[in-house]
Parts: structure tokens; sequence; C-alpha cells
């Protein structure tokens, strides 16, 4: 049966595009559908405009030590709006390099929305393209509770470029981008108040972690509302009046912004006219070959697993390329997968957590230290840095490794390499540390 493709891709995000790109560098005839800018959510809307917003924040404590070294920079300003227009024409350069990327590796992009038809066809402007396989890579978009007033908040992306930076805003949720954007507006001098249904932030974090990053949002100015529901958002004027369920108010506030997680982006993309399974939260639910259920469909990234983030999308695709039309065979392995919230300070997580790897590996070593970074001894700032490592008992594996402060992302990509690897305790005492660094607290922790 003739295709008019091998391989459609719906989405050109992360995973998408590198799926495309690889599939088409095995010769493949490939297309993707786009109803958006080339570049998915972390490009455009996501990881890499909201990194370069915590850069800016990242200043604010940079000045503010800057004199303990000797400079003197009494005057320094912040222009929200200069800010927002780098970080707009920074991303317009890398959806350049985007679409360049597939054009020269000879994808076909089509920058319309495509609604699946049947198992190998689509329709994206009223004609229809036929595919071989047609991999689903719609990735993720923000949720929004059913909350009275819930059309007046905004989501991360509109957070991305604010007009103006308000005097007062709020933050529903207590999840890595609840805390990441509460940290960037914090530290741009917004008062924030940060609202959680639950009693404490972070949940999924280890239990020390969460208590850490808590008191250090909360000494960095943060207000966090614990225990508490908003069940409306009332206009007031100009500005937005909030009922809690607990007996707080917050009134006045300029920005609503809701970071209650993200759903599976799988709208009018026409998965009631094929055969596909869906899991309780409405992902596509797929097996280890990616496949959702019909022997042509399959799916990467955000749209159908739960480790939402780009590398888990992009390797995803990547290896499933290799195994379709390389001599591939390798499958992602989604156990001890490290990741970053960048808030301030940073929380850099790798394998489990305390309270996890007490029902998976039983009795447990647990390796805490708590101090101030060098970069901070002569300044006023009194940030600490925790590091946590959890190690099974009866094997010496490092099952777990925790940081939270300064650089802590930085620091734990090369650990998990180790960890990943199965290093044991033992073998990383055996490490030499680099001094004067704080990483090198990790391989001396006893
Ligand atoms: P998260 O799942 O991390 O957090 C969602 C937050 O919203 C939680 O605090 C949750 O509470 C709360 N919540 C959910 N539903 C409701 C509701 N109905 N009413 C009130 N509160 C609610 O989602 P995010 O949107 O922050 O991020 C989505 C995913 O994107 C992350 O899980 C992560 O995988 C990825 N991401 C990764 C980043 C990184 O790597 N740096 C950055 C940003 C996102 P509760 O805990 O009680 O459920």
């Amino acid at each position: 049966m003739g295709f008019d493709f091998d391989l459609i891709v719906i989405g050109a995000g992360s995973g998408g595009v590198r799926s495309a790109r690889i599939a088409a560098g095995y010769g493949k005839k490939v297309a993707i559908f786009e109803g958006s800018d080339v570049g998915g959510t972390c490009v455009i809307r996501g990881c890499v405009p909201k990194k370069l917003l915590v850069y800016a924040a990242g200043f604010v404590k940079t000045f503010k030590s800057a004199q303990a070294f000797g400079w003197d920079i009494d005057d320094a300003s912040f222009n929200w709006q200069n800010l927002i227009a780098n970080k707009d024409a920074e991303i317009n350069r890398l959806n350049k390099i985007y679409l360049s990327l597939l054009s020269n590796s000879g994808v076909e992009l089509i920058q319309h929305h495509a609604t699946i038809v049947d198992n190998h066809t689509v329709v994206a402007a009223n004609k229809n393209y036929s595919a071989k396989r047609i991999l689903i890579a719609t990735g993720s978009t923000p949720f929004f509770p059913e909350i009275d007033g819930i059309e007046h908040a905004v989501s991360s992306n509109e957070a991305l470029s604010l007009n103006s930076l308000p005097e007062e805003m709020t933050i529903m949720g207590a999840g890595y981008i609840a805390v990441e954007f509460a940290c960037i507006f914090n530290a741009l001098g917004v008062k924030v108040n940060l609202v959680y249904r639950g009693d404490k932030i972070l949940r999924g974090f280890d239990n020390d972690v969460r208590n850490f990053a808590e008191e250090s949002y909360i000494k960095n100015g943060i207000n966090v509302i614990l225990n508490s529901n908003i069940i409306e958002i009332k206009p007031n004027h100009e500005k937005f009046d909030l009922v809690l369920d607990s007996d707080i108010s917050l009134k006045n506030q300029e920005v609503v912004l809701c970071a209650t997680g993200r759903i599976a982006n799988t709208y009018n993309l026409g998965l009631e006219n094929i055969q596909v399974k869906l899991k309780y939260n409405g992902q596509v639910d797929v097996d280890a070959e990616q496949n959702c259920g019909p022997r042509s469909i399959f799916a990467v990234g955000d749209v159908c697993n739960n480790d939402n983030l780009t590398p888990v999308a992009i390797k995803e695709g990547h290896l499933l390329m290799d195994r379709w039309y390389g001599n591939g065979n390798s499958y992602i392995e989604y156990d001890y997968l490290p990741s970053t919230v960048f808030s301030q300070p940073e929380i850099a997580s790798c394998g489990y957590t305390e309270e996890q790897a007490e029902e998976h590996f039983g009795a447990l070593q647990i390796f805490t230290s708590k101090f101030r970074a060098m970069k901070y001894a002569m300044t006023d700032i009194q940030d600490q840095t925790f590091m946590k490592l959890i190690v099974q008992k009866e094997t010496d594996l490092v099952v777990g490794c925790h940081i939270v402060g300064a650089d802590a992302g930085e620091m734990i990509q090369g650990f998990a390499v180790a960890i990943k690897q199965g290093i044991t305790k033992s073998k990383l005492n055996q490490c030499i540390g680099i001094h004067p660094t704080s990483a090198e607290e990790l391989v001396t922790m006893n």
C-alpha cells in the first residue's frame, strides 16, 4: 500500500523534532505537523525562557554580595520590558534554529494543526496525508481547576511574558512550576503569595528537601500559605480578590498564576477516530515500544509519560527511531532520572527519596550535610546548602542523592551518571573532591 510518508509526526516540540530528524537521517520520508511555533513547550514557553528569567532573578543575589568582593554597583537597576524583549529575541533565534534543523534534515514541515482520521491518515487544513506510521508528540498543556473566576488566572505560558512586573501576585500550586515562578518573581521584587492545598510544598520530593526548600523560600520573602484552596477569583477593578477556604484573604492581586499541573495535549487530535488506549488522567497509554494500541500509532513525551522532562521525550523518540530504522535495540530506562527545580535555592534530585527508599530497599544509611557555601561567606547572604545521600545498607549502593543550594543542577548531573551505573558509598568515598567547591561535600560525607 502506498503512503505519502513513511512517518508522520504530530507536534514539533523536543520529542517530535528529534524523532523526525532521526527518521529522516535514516533516509525515511517524514512530515511533521505543528499548529503553533516549532520548538514546543520547552523552547517556546517552558524550560528555555524560564531559565532565562531564572538567570535574570539570580543577579539580585550577585549584586547583593558584590560589595563584599570589592564591587561598587550602587546604581544597578532592572527593566522587565528589556528582559522580556531580549528573551523573546533569543526564543526567536532558537525557533529559527529548529526550523533549519528540520529543513536541513529533509523533514517536510506542515505548519497546521493535524487531526488523526484513521490509523494511517491525518487531516490538516482540509487536506489528507497518509503514512505507514504516525507518532503523537503533542506534549502537555496547563491544567486549570474548576474554580469560580478561573478565567482570570494565567498559566506559566503568559507569566513568561507579562507586560509589566506586578507589585503583588498569587501562585496556585506548589510543584515545579509554582515554586520556580514564585522564586523568579520574588527575587525581582514582587510580593509573592504561594497558595498550596497540602501541608508541605513539593509533594513527591524527599521530606528533608521539602522542609529545607520551604524554609528557604520563606526566608527569601515568599508568603507560603498551606492547607488552603482558592475557591473564587473575584475581579476588583484591574485587580483580583481571592476567596480561600481558610480564613486568609488575599486582596488586590495583580496576577493569579495557576500552576496546578499539566495535562496531555490531546484536544482535537482525533483520538476518538482510532482505538487508542488512554490512561485515567487522559494521557495516551503506551507500551515499551511507545505503541498505543493500533499497530501504526505511537507516542512519545509528555502526551504519554509522567516524567514531563524534555530529555525524556527526546530519548524516547530517538531510541524508537533507532529501533525502527537503524540497528538500535536500546530502550529508555526511567530509573534514576535526575531533575532540577530551578528555584532559589535550586533543588536537584536523582533516585529515591528516603521515604521511597525505605519501601524499596529496607535498611538504609542516610548521610546529610548543611553548610554555607563559600561564595556567601563574606556576604550578608545567609543561604545554606543541603545535601543528602541515601544508601542501601545491605549493598552499600547509593540509591538517592538530593541537593538544595546554589548550582545544585550543575552538581547533580555527574553524580547521576555514577548513581545510574550503580556506584556504592565506599567507591564514592574513594573519589577525590575538588577543593574548594560545594560538590566536594558529596564525596566526603560521613
Ligand atoms: P506539578 O505536578 O509539579 O505540580 C502541580 C501542583 O499543583 C501541585 O502542588 C499540586 O498539588 C497542585 N494542584 C494540582 N491540582 C490542583 C487543584 N485542583 N487545586 C489546587 N492545587 C492543585 O505540576 P507543574 O505544573 O508544576 O509541572 C508539570 C510537570 O512539568 C512537572 O511535574 C515536571 O515533570 C515538569 N516540569 C519540570 C521542570 C524542570 O525540570 N525544572 C520545570 C517545570 C515543569 P498536590 O501536590 O497536592 O497534588
